[in-house]
């Protein structure tokens, strides 16, 4: 009798899953295995949204297992000695699990690798599970990784992509393991009222319907903001949900100008995570250094304040901000205006920003959220590091007739189309009439800060 553990870390699904499909084609027996480590809290990852999420994936991982005659077995503790027991007490000879790209996820990896060898049980870290193409399979020449997004997704696109596997049809889990129960979403305080359900049946669902209905029309829709048409897969895809290459070909599959914009986002994912697993120190340290540019004390953290309770005094900024309370998410254009709004007119640190985003963000994640933040803050892979986002031409723009603002800011709620954008601009009794703060700082002085502040480069 041949058993074989499967550790879930990022990748909570039973299709299109390498590690779980090698175990049970080489064992008799499989422990699917999710340990709860404490070690996850301390390093600040725990925030409610995600717990919330990650209780949802791990109940729907459980069905899953169940259906086809195994179960998940949920331990609690540091993730080697809980792994090593398991292994001790099922004699198993294998672990299979997937590779990771953050520092802490490699820490762990070579700690349970060292711990196993010991017990004589051997470790398969499995490439293609967290990202389409693995980090480091693409490379530019005198590098370990690319710094500029358009070759490498010349060279990514060019790679072969896998045929997703299916889930196995059915699992046989050895009765000896204990485990805790698997957490509910219901025991999770503070969650954002609007949060995602989780789970792969759910990611599945929305994925089909969200390619029938929008993938055609995504490269025209996707920075309509009120039309809110992007897919929301990215928590699925966070928790290994929704297999990232399965995703890929589905969307491939369908073809079309909407289907290559859409592959060309999962590109970006991919692109962060083959910086951060080349650069792991990027996920607090400036990957292009530009010190001495950020503003500290008082005024500064009265800004900052002001920005996370979305009282800017900036529509757009503060419709987004709001969005992320409410809903654990934030669509990608209110990200990209919010962040550059903190980093580049109001000149705070971008790690600030990037650690509020990621206490929220129910897809908040170190490779797509510390990268992105460094992106828009200029320390980042932005090939126009100084460019800087003008967030009521961005509200022009991406919300022309101001429908998304309306709904975030219901103190603006009575502003007919665009001028919701400039409240400002209305005088006397009409202005009067809004509780809605004035802007924080002008934006052509807040420019002028900006260059005042920047290190050449
Ligand atoms: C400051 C900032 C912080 C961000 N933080 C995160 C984060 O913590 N986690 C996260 O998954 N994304 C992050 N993003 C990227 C992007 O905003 C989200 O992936 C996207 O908004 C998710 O919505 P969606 O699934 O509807 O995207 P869609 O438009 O439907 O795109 C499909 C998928 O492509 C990927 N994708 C899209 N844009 C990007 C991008 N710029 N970088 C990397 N992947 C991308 C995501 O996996 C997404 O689910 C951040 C962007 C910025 C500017």
């Amino acid at each position: 009798m041949t058993v074989s553990v499967v550790l879930y870390t990022s990748d909570l699904r039973v299709h299109d899953h390498p590690p779980l499909r090698a175990a049970a084609h080489g064992a008799d027996e499989v422990v699917p295995l999710f340990v709860r480590d404490p070690a996850v809290a301390r390093a600040g990852f725990a925030v409610p949204n995600r717990l919330a999420f990650l209780a949802d994936c791990l109940e729907d991982l459980d069905r899953s297992l169940r259906e086809r005659g195994g179960r998940l077995v949920v331990r609690e503790g540091d993730t080697v000695s809980e792994v090593r027991a398991v292994v001790r007490q099922t004699d198993a000879d294998e672990v299979h699990m997937a590779a990771g790209v953050t520092a802490f996820a490699r820490r762990r990896e070579a700690r349970l690798r060292e711990a196993l060898e010991e017990d004589g049980c051997r470790l398969y870290v499995h490439d293609g599970v967290v990202t389409v193409v693995p980090p480091g399979d693409v490379v530019p020449q005198g590098s370990d990784h690319f710094a500029v997004f358009t070759p490498y997704h010349r060279r990514w696109a060019a790679e072969p992509l896998r045929t997703p596997f299916a889930a196995p049809r059915t699992l046989r889990v050895p009765s000896g393991p204990r485990s805790e129960p698997v957490p509910r979403r219901s025991a999770v305080p503070d969650v954002s009222p609007a949060l995602l359900v989780g789970g792969e049946r759910e990611g599945r669902k929305r994925l089909t319907s969200w390619l029938a209905a929008h993938l055609d029309g995504y490269e025209e829709r996707h920075d309509d903001l009120a039309g809110d048409a992007t897919s929301r897969l990215s928590p699925y895809l966070h928790f290994g949900a929704l297999s990232a290459t399965e995703v890929v070909h589905r969307a491939a599959a369908r073809g079309g100008a909407g289907a290559d914009a859409f592959v060309r986002q999962l590109c970006w994912r991919d692109f962060h995570h083959q910086v951060l697993a080349a650069r792991p120190e990027a996920a607090d340290a400036d990957y292009r250094s530009r010190s001495g540019r950020w503003r500290t004390g008082a005024d500064a953290e009265a800004d900052l304040a002001a920005w996370r309770e979305g009282r800017t005094g900036y529509p757009l900024v503060d419709a987004a901000m709001r969005q992320l309370a409410h809903e654990g998410w934030m669509h990608n254009r209110g990200r990209l205006v919010t962040a550059s709004f903190l980093a580049k007119t109001l000149c705070v640190d971008w790690r600030e920003g990037a650690r509020h985003f990621l206490g929220l963000l129910v897809d908040g994640d170190v490779a797509n959220n510390q990268l992105n933040w460094q992106w828009v803050a200029g320390t980042g892979t932005d090939t126009r590091p100084h460019r800087v986002l003008n967030p009521v031409a961005q509200a022009k723009r991406y919300d022309p007739e101001g429908g998304y603002v309306r709904r975030w800011v219901p103190e603006l709620a009575g502003l007919d189309g665009p001028a919701v954008h400039e409240p400002w601009r209305l005088t006397g009794l009409d202005r009067a009439a809004f509780d809605y703060p004035d802007p924080l700082v002008d934006l052509s002085e807040g420019l002028a800060r900006f260059r005042r502040l920047r290190v050449p480069s």
